[in-house]
């Protein structure tokens, strides 16, 4: 926790995403919102807070197959299990358990009829137009 801001060789300008991606904590890379490893170092990145269609890389619809959505979800959640970490610092791991907590949550949210519409529900009102799901 010695080295601070002003990262390294970035080539264009930080500007930071209004969206509010942080630097990455270990190198100070500028990371994508939906980014759940820095592309600079490979650290593991605390979860963004995104909307759970978002996070598991699902259209908002209240009628998402429920095999696709297990399927998202394994494929995200397998970057963070086993013994990957076991390596990394502290604050490293915990971060990779915040994403699998996150993911696990997204998954509860959307197998749950209730719980997805409710979450539809709270996107439509928060946002009046339809959000981009790819850059
Ligand atoms: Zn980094």
């Amino acid at each position: 926790m010695t080295r601070s801001e002003s990262g390294p060789s970035s080539g264009g300008p930080n500007a930071p995403d209004p969206c509010g991606p942080g630097p990455c904590g270990q190198c100070g890379a500028v990371v994508g919102a939906r980014a759940m490893f820095c592309h600079a170092c490979g650290a593991v990145l605390p979860p963004a807070p995104l909307d759970p269609f978002t996070r598991l890389g699902l259209e908002r619809r209240a009628d998402l197959d429920p095999a696709r959505v297990a399927r998202q979800y394994s494929g995200f959640a397998r970057a963070f299990t086993g013994d990957r970490f076991a390596n990394r610092d502290e604050a490293q791991r915990a971060n990779a358990r915040a994403q699998l907590a996150a993911l696990d949550d997204a998954l509860a949210t959307l197998t749950d009829p209730a719980r997805r519409a409710r979450a539809l529900k709270a996107l439509d009102e928060s946002t009046g137009a339809p959000a981009p799901t790819t850059p």
